[in-house]
């Protein structure tokens, strides 16, 4: 992806949750980007707000939205969370303040996407711009229901300006891989393909964990690994939820 379809994902939003570190926790509040460029996506805040502090003590900023095809999440009949097919997008990284000659310069390049930001200074003055501008991110478009696809998602990640990012989902040891197939079985999200050793899709992966406590061969690689015995309990808990619900 590019910043700027990063930039236009957010903008079917308009308003998302930013979050930033206040000591210990972190702090969230609703707030939206403005405008982008090669260098990052940009945002305003009052220097006289808490937001304003600790972007400029930890400059670290996560910003999540999630947009839904038809409304927003729901229940269904068995009272768990339905979510109608949709995307979320979220970004991490630093930011660094843009200081008023840097934003009259690029507002005299660029009026149409910086003009307003200048505007927004004019009227409160304690307005001051901010860059998110090293940062990476995930693209997570989602059908749990299968409505549109065979399978539940499209996960994508991203990075920019020298941002590092890992690739999405679990990953399978072929040196360890027996070929059984047992991990397939227990994947809902059609993310497991067959062969001699069979491979994960990262990009349909939802990182569950059911394969992974599953196999017996322990091939499948967590992010955040469980213990022993929790996975003994996992593994437990999956083959009682199998017995019931037969896979048809
Ligand atoms: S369960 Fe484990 S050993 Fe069996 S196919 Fe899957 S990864 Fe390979
Ligand atoms: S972690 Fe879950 S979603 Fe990913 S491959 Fe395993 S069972 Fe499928």
């Amino acid at each position: 992806m590019t910043i700027k379809e990063v930039f236009e994902k957010f903008e079917m939003l308009h308003s998302y949750t930013f979050s930033t570190i206040d000591g210990e926790y972190p702090e969230v509040r609703i707030a939206h980007f403005l405008t982008y460029d090669d260098n990052g996506l940009y945002f305003q805040t009052m220097k006289v707000k808490p937001f304003y502090a600790q972007l400029m003590k930890t400059q670290k900023l996560a910003v999540c939205a999630l947009v839904a095809d038809d409304g927003s999440a729901d229940h269904d009949e068995d009272g768990l969370s339905y979510f109608p097919p949709g995307f979320f997008i979220r970004v991490s990284g630093d930011t660094r303040c843009v200081s008023l000659e840097e934003l009259h310069e690029k507002a005299k390049k660029d009026p149409e996407k910086f003009g307003p930001l200048e505007k927004d200074i004019e009227r409160y003055p304690t307005m001051t711009t901010f860059v998110l501008h090293k940062f990476k991110g995930e693209l997570y478009d989602y059908d749990f229901e299968k409505k549109n696809k065979d399978h539940k998602l499209d996960r994508s990640r991203f990075a920019f300006n020298k941002a590092k990012y890992q690739e999405p989902g679990f990953s399978i040891d072929k040196d360890l891989c027996v070929g059984c197939g047992k991990c397939k079985k227990v994947c809902t999200f059609n993310a497991i393909k067959p062969g001699k050793t069979y491979t994960i899709d990262g990009s349909r992966c939802d990182e569950c964990g059911s394969c992974y406590s599953v196999c017996p061969k322990d091939a499948i690689k967590a992010k955040s690994p469980l213990s022993k015995s929790e996975k003994k309990a996992i593994r437990k808990s999956i083959k009682e939820y199998y017995k019931q619900h037969p896979v048809k």
